[in-house]
């Protein structure tokens, strides 16, 4: 296809790919293992109610977002499933509880808070998430720290643990399979001594989507999948399995003649070295196209070949190289989808797919469909 059915950049959001990678995963897990559907960030990029709506459908029993405002628009959409909110402060608790979402509790000042605060409610029993930290020094208790919880919770009513979880720092990275390793033995630990404590069994959950593929063993009762639902598994062999949700389009708006010792764009960042043609597309870095792909770290696919961009990326647009590849105005343009995969495109600018596919601006459209 040659033209652009929707004639404007668009993102396709392909809800079969979603399944597909829905089964892939589950592939890897023990029937009663649940899934917890990471549909943070508008779903890593995409459209976090049409993409949870299906996770739900599919059989996801738990969704997570990373702020509460993510949770809300969901509930907005009318979606009844657990939502754990991964990253709550004590201004957010009113919409948390109001919006029955649960809490992941990290600390002890976030512990005392919310318990003040479910107290305060006259909450019985409300659903919290102990988050331990196991190695990634990003959030959550440490050791020392799981008897003043049990303690701490025994204390009051209001809450119950419904969940302990941890996530790993490198679970891509076979290269740090003992730090891994040491990480799953310390969550092994301490969620047991602290389940011992509790005098009831909690949830378990420290999978992310490398972790399913690399240490399906310590799968627990639950695990979080994010960026392999969405179509990237963080190493060659799982991408290969998997298929992309997001296809990123856009069209040709103007074609220039350029001849050699001009310029291309704001700058000047690009002389060009012999006549060329160059390709004005409209997406730049206000859409997520970012100044690092710029000046040949990126590319886009044009009529099957490849076509670098050109100098630096503007707001709204960038330029990019057509010289040898035979094509019009209004044709079709993939930023990324199947080919290149995201991963590949971020890769060539030395970042990662989830930085890519989660700077998809929401000015763009959306269209769900299903291949
Ligand atoms: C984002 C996130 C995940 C999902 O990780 P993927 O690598 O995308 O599967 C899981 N757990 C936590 C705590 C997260 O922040």
């Amino acid at each position: 296809m040659n033209t652009c059915p929707f004639g404007e950049t668009t993102l396709e959001i392909d809800l079969n790919a979603l399944a597909h990678n829905y089964r892939y995963l589950k592939s890897h897990l023990d029937e009663g293992t649940k899934m917890m559907g990471v549909v943070k960030a508008f779903a890593y990029g995409s459209d976090s109610t049409a993409i949870a709506k299906e996770l739900v459908n599919l059989g996801v029993g738990y969704l997570a977002v990373a702020y509460p405002y993510e949770g809300e628009v969901l509930r907005d959409a009318g979606i009844q499933t657990p939502i754990l909110v991964l990253h709550p402060l004590p201004p957010t608790f009113q919409t948390i509880t109001a919006r029955c979402m649960e809490p992941a509790i990290y600390s002890r000042t976030m512990l005392e808070s919310f318990i003040a605060f479910c107290e305060e409610k006259n909450f019985k029993a409300y659903p919290i998430h102990i988050k331990l930290n196991t190695g990634l020094n990003r959030l959550g208790f440490i050791d020392t720290d799981i008897d003043y919880i049990s303690e701490t919770v025994a204390k009051s009513e209001a809450v119950t643990v419904k969940s302990i979880f941890s996530h790993l720092a490198a679970s891509e990275d076979l290269e740090e399979k003992r730090f891994t390793e040491k990480q799953l033995k310390f969550f092994k630990e301490s969620s047991e001594r602290l389940i011992e404590n509790l005098g009831y069994t909690p949830l378990r959950h420290t999978l992310n989507t490398s972790g399913v593929i690399n240490y399906p063993e310590a799968q627990y009762d639950m695990v979080r999948t994010g960026i392999g639902l969405y179509g990237f598994g963080n190493i060659p062999e799982t991408d290969k399995k998997l298929r992309p949700v997001g296809t990123l389009k856009t069209v040709i708006s103007q074609i220039h003649k350029v001849k050699k010792g001009e310029s291309i764009g704001y700058n000047r960042g690009h002389i060009a070295d012999r006549d060329m043609r160059s390709a004005t597309l409209p997406l730049g870095h206000a859409d997520g196209m970012a100044r690092i792909y710029g000046n040949g770290n990126g590319w886009v696919t044009i009529n099957g070949k490849r076509a670098p961009i050109l100098g630096n990326t503007c707001m709204d647009m960038i330029m990019v190289d057509v010289t040898d590849i035979g094509c019009k105005e209004g044709d079709v343009v993939t930023i990324f989808g199947e080919n290149p995969r995201a991963n590949e495109l971020a890769e060539g600018a030395g970042t990662i797919s989830y930085e890519l596919i989660t700077s998809v601006s929401q000015r763009i459209k959306r269209v769900i469909c299903r291949k």
